[in-house]
């Protein structure tokens, strides 16, 4: 894979090159949003151009599930970074129909983890393997969750304005779950 990917990369940066695509653009998003949504493969290519956005436009995040786990900073301190150290005015928590998430269960986890190799005194030391991983039981909730998350966070300030959205994976059409403007 990697040979692969170096052989195209050379191909890749002479033809922007040549496009004149190579000049230095500004590492601030232009529409001050941060997107955070899930690592699913359908959405790649799929969530920033069903919402109108381009390369240079936003931030984006992304993890398993778009989940805020109870313990779980990272994605607070990536918000949080991003509205107060680079402007980033509005968050849209973007989940989807379809969610691997919600199929996983603890006990497919545990068996996999040992067939790579995972010890089970390692498994053993998660507190709570279904939290661990983020397991969800409804695409829905989890949005209004990570929602409440964030906007509860004392480390976001109060005027960002967070919306929570589920995206379809194969048509690309949003349905809005918490519209931020409104409340
Ligand atoms: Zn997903």
């Amino acid at each position: 894979m990697l040979k692969r990917i170096l052989e195209h990369n050379d191909k890749f940066v002479s033809e922007r090159k040549n496009l004149g695509l190579d000049e230095p653009i500004s590492a601030h998003a232009n529409q001050e949003v941060m997107v955070f949504t899930c690592m699913d493969t359908r959405l790649v290519d799929l969530v920033e151009k069903s919402m109108g956005f381009e390369r240079g436009d936003i931030k984006i995040l992304k993890n398993a599930g778009n989940s805020i786990r109870e313990n779980c900073d990272e994605i607070i301190r990536c918000v949080s970074l991003g509205a107060i150290m680079m402007g980033l005015k509005e968050v849209f928590v973007v989940g989807h129909k379809d969610c691997g998430m919600k199929k996983l269960t603890t006990e497919d986890i545990r068996a996999k983890m040992i067939d790579r190799g995972i010890t089970e005194d390692t498994i053993d030391s998660i507190e709570d393997l279904a939290e661990w991983s983020g397991i969800l039981k409804d695409e829905t909730e989890n949005v209004i969750n990570a929602v409440s998350k964030i906007r509860e966070s004392q480390f976001v300030p109060n005027d960002v304005k967070v919306h929570g959205l589920i995206i379809d994976p194969y048509s690309g059409e949003l349905e809005i779950i918490i519209n931020g403007d409104e409340n």
